[in-house]
């Protein structure tokens, strides 16, 4: 059984001589990926490590509007070998677990949490990363309650939480997606929509089935795009979700045809596309255009890549601070994009191999089983596609 967090915290850490906390390893976010990395940390036979989230446990998916549901299906594969597609860890299914195909953001919370509970994972929630500096050979983390040491960090604090909010004159005046709470809840007959890729869709679908006028606009046509990857065109279940009568009848969908601007006058928002068209409604536009991702706050840590994401080695690792780790939808190696959990999954046992290396921890068998379970990717000349964010 599970212990108490406090209990699992006290054990675990080092005192400094100035009294602040030294762990070997503190994983910033307790998300999908903080809570996979923590398991695959443990897994690998480190003690001494902490996990810390501004909140709680998966709080970016109990935020995520009532009605949005998974994309990836989940089925309890794993007796055959082949991982959940929803798994963060070896042997966990959360299929198996929730009795759902596709959870909706709240259900993984609670899953997240749950499976924490079981890998008895030392988490302290409600501790806010304010900054992240290296001196003398230790990380400095200041939180609101004093400063983490740590000789490793792994940076998980995700994308969700750090929306895109620019991109056209008055996208301020847009709502983004992930602060709606629900989609029942909005009020208003007709919306407009900037963004046809998963959320913007996502947010398309439930207006529509509530006999909500859409307007959809995007600068490209998700919905036409003729891949099978499920990482650049809509997944399966956003086209199944597509092909219904109320989704064909409340929504208009308008590829290639760029936004130029939003203004607002007398409560009247109105939408310029670039080709000329105008577009009005009384309810504020849904801005679906994505994330600018957590890794711009610790940008002063990683070199930055032509895409401005963070430049890392082969254990994305810091290419200029030893130490300092990335785990997540953020990692990127060439044209190699981990958006989806089980993509980035596959790396959390490449950075716990890394540290436990460096801490004189023997690694091979632990290699070896996440290995079989497809939970490690090191050649990554079997992933030729790109993806595009969710
Ligand atoms: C609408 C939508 C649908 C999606 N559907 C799927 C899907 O079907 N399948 C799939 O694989 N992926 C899906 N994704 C992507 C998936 O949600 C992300 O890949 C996942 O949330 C990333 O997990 P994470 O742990 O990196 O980030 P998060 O889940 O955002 O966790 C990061 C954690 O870090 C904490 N944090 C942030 N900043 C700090 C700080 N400064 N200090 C301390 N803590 C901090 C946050 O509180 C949060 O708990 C979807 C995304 C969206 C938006």
């Amino acid at each position: 059984m599970p212990g108490r967090q406090e209990d699992i915290n006290e054990a675990s850490e080092t005192v400094s001589a100035d009294g602040s906390e030294q762990y070997d390893v503190i994983v910033v976010g307790a998300g999908a990926a903080g809570i996979g990395v923590g398991i695959a940390i443990a897994h690998v036979g480190i003690e001494n490590f902490l996990i810390v989230d501004r909140e709680t446990v998966g709080s970016s998916f109990s935020s995520w509007p009532d009605e949005t549901r998974f994309i990836t299906p989940s089925f309890p594969s794993n007796s055959i070998g082949m991982l959940d597609l929803n798994s963060i860890a070896i042997g966990i299914s959360p299929a198996f677990s929730m009795k759902v195909e596709h959870p909706t953001g709240k259900e993984y919370a609670e899953h997240l949490q749950d499976i924490s509970d079981f890998f008895e994972l030392p988490i302290r929630e409600k501790t806010d990363v304010r900054n992240i500096e290296k001196n003398d050979g230790l990380f400095h983390l200041e939180t609101q309650e004093g400063t983490l040491l740590a000789k490793n960090v792994i940076w998980a604090a995700g994308e969700y939480q750090y929306p895109l909010l620019d991109g056209f004159v008055g996208s301020e005046l847009c709502r983004h997606t992930s602060t709606v709470p629900s989609y029942g809840g909005l009020d208003g007959e007709d919306f407009l929509i900037v963004g046809g890729y998963e959320s913007g869709i996502d947010a398309a679908v439930h207006l529509s089935n509530r006999d909500k006028k859409v307007r959809l606009f995007d600068l490209n046509a998700p919905w036409l795009e003729e891949t099978s990857d499920p990482s650049v065109a809509l997944s399966t279940f956003s086209f199944e979700r597509m092909n219904n009568p109320k989704f064909e009848e409340h929504t208009k969908l308008f590829a290639n045809t760029p936004v130029e601007s939003v203004s607002v006058e007398d409560g009247v928002y109105v939408l310029k596309t670039q080709d000329g068209q105008t577009f009005s409604s009384t309810n504020q536009p849904l801005l679906a255009g994505g994330f600018s991702g957590s890794h711009k706050f610790v940008s002063h840590l990683f070199d930055e890549r032509d895409d401005g994401f963070p430049e890392l080695n082969e254990s994305d690792e810091s290419t200029i601070v030893p130490g300092m780790f990335l785990c997540g939808p953020s990692v990127r190696h060439d044209g190699h994009i981990f958006c989806f959990i089980f993509k980035y999954r596959q790396r959390f046992a490449i950075v716990a191999q890394a540290i436990a290396s460096s801490l004189d921890i023997p690694t091979d068998e632990f290699v070896e089983a996440y290995r079989s379970w497809g939970m490690y990717l090191d050649d990554l000349s079997c992933c030729g596609q790109e993806c595009l964010t969710c």
